[in-house]
């Protein structure tokens, strides 16, 4: 079939096989040139490994350490006439890469949050006979069913305390209006520190630790973003920062229960994602955001995120930390110069002058890529068969 990006708001419906596997393949390339002799990570989980920060995760551990990964995403497979999601093409790509450079690379397409997957994961490195070294903890959703009660909790992307007025970039019109959200209530601030807040993790952590399957001297890792004072109505102030300053306690939970300090967070900068360009301000921050730091020659991806994340801070001897022991790569975001940029520029910003005062070209750009789209080496007008291989098992 023929594969268009079939794009709705902030999420395209449909995915390229070949653009996905294209994507995955300068990810490799760019780890395997920035090699190091480093120890690093021997046997590493990725929960949240298909897409975004967490599959640069497994390809960093792969690729730049010969780390055996073990992946969980919850992703759609592909049918004979539709498409997959991008993460599935992803995973089944970066999966067939590790292994052809003979690499253990398995998967778990499942709801991390339940039970049963922890369960699946601690199968397999039973009957693999191994322990994990690292786990990287990098879900981003919008619902999380609790795996006692089987009640589902929905994240909301409000301000807290009083309505928040934005200039908001319709992506799908290119117009630019004066949005206001109204302030979460309590329930609402409690269900997104639910979904995406620490529990979860802790859950994870308690759940491999009762079964012996992590190593002695472990290492977990949740990504967080805490950015400046642009996006803190919506970010860091908001119902999603409160729910990313739950991770700091269970972060702190952890390390009690394990006498060691085995978890920290990973501040990282802010980057189209899928799950990025839901949150309200994103698509003219980042736009911002990319034209300043490309033109400070500061610009990265994930993958660049994450390799500096391992090198810089996971695998070194002074890792960059911040005074309440978070690792730190989101520092050129956060640079003054930088910030200054995007907070005079933002006033500026016209439907009309939108390309020339910002990046909503890379913006764009960038958005179409995750899905497969708009890389410059693919023929979309040529038939591609949407099925692919993937070994994972699906629960
Ligand atoms: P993403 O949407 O690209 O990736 C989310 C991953 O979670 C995917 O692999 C998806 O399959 C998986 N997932 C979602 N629900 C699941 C479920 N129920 N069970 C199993 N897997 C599930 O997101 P991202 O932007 O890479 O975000 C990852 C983490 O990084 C998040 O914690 C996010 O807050 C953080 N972060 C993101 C940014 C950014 O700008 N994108 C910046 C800093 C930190």
């Amino acid at each position: 079939m023929i594969i268009q990006p079939k794009v709705r708001g902030f999420i395209c419906l449909s995915a390229h096989k070949q653009g996905c596997a294209a994507n995955v393949a300068e990810q490799i390339s760019y780890v395997k040139q920035n090699r190091t002799e480093n120890a690093g990570p021997k046997n590493v989980l990725v929960i949240g490994g298909s897409t975004g920060y967490g599959l640069a995760s497994a390809i960093t551990a792969a690729f730049g350490y010969d780390a055996k990964t073990l992946s969980i995403f919850f992703e759609k497979p592909p049918k004979e006439n539709k498409t997959a999601s991008a993460g599935y093409y992803n995973a089944a790509a970066f999966q067939a890469e590790a292994r052809n450079a003979g690499l253990q690379a398995q998967a778990i397409n499942g709801d991390a949050f339940s039970t049963e997957c922890k369960q699946a994961v601690i199968d397999r490195a039973k009957q693999n006979n191994e322990t994990f070294d690292l786990v990287v903890y990098s879900l981003a959703s919008p619902r999380r069913t609790d795996p006692q009660t089987g009640e589902t909790f929905k994240s909301v992307l409000k301000p807290i305390g009083q309505d928040y007025t934005y200039k908001n970039l319709n992506t799908d019109k290119l117009t630019i209006s004066d949005t206001t959200i109204e302030p979460a209530s309590e329930e609402e601030i409690a269900n997104t520190i639910k979904v995406m807040g620490g529990e979860d993790w802790e859950l994870w952590i308690e759940a491999l630790s009762k079964a012996n399957v992590l190593s002695q001297d472990f290492q977990t890792v949740a990504y967080t973003y805490l950015g400046e004072k642009i996006t803190w109505p919506i970010y860091g102030h908001g119902t999603i920062g409160k729910a990313k300053e739950d991770l700091d306690r269970a972060a702190a939970t952890i390390n009690t229960t394990t006498g060691a300090t085995n978890a920290r967070l990973g501040v990282l900068k802010a980057l189209v994602t899928q799950a990025s360009s839901a949150i309200p301000t994103m698509p003219l921050y980042l736009s911002l955001l990319y034209k300043a730091m490309k033109e400070a020659g500061t610009h990265e991806g994930c993958i660049e995120q994450i390799s500096r994340l391992f090198i810089e801070c996971l695998y070194s001897d002074t890792p960059r930390l911040d005074k309440d022991g978070r690792y730190r790569v989101d520092n050129f975001e956060l640079q003054n110069d930088i910030q200054k940029q995007v907070i005079s520029t933002w006033p500026q910003v016209t439907e009309e002058n939108l390309y020339e005062t910002t990046d909503y070209a890379g913006y764009r750009s960038e958005f179409l890529k995750l899905f497969g789209f708009g890389r410059s080496d693919i023929d979309y007008e040529a038939d591609c068969d949407p099925l692919v291989e993937l070994d994972a098992i699906t629960l």
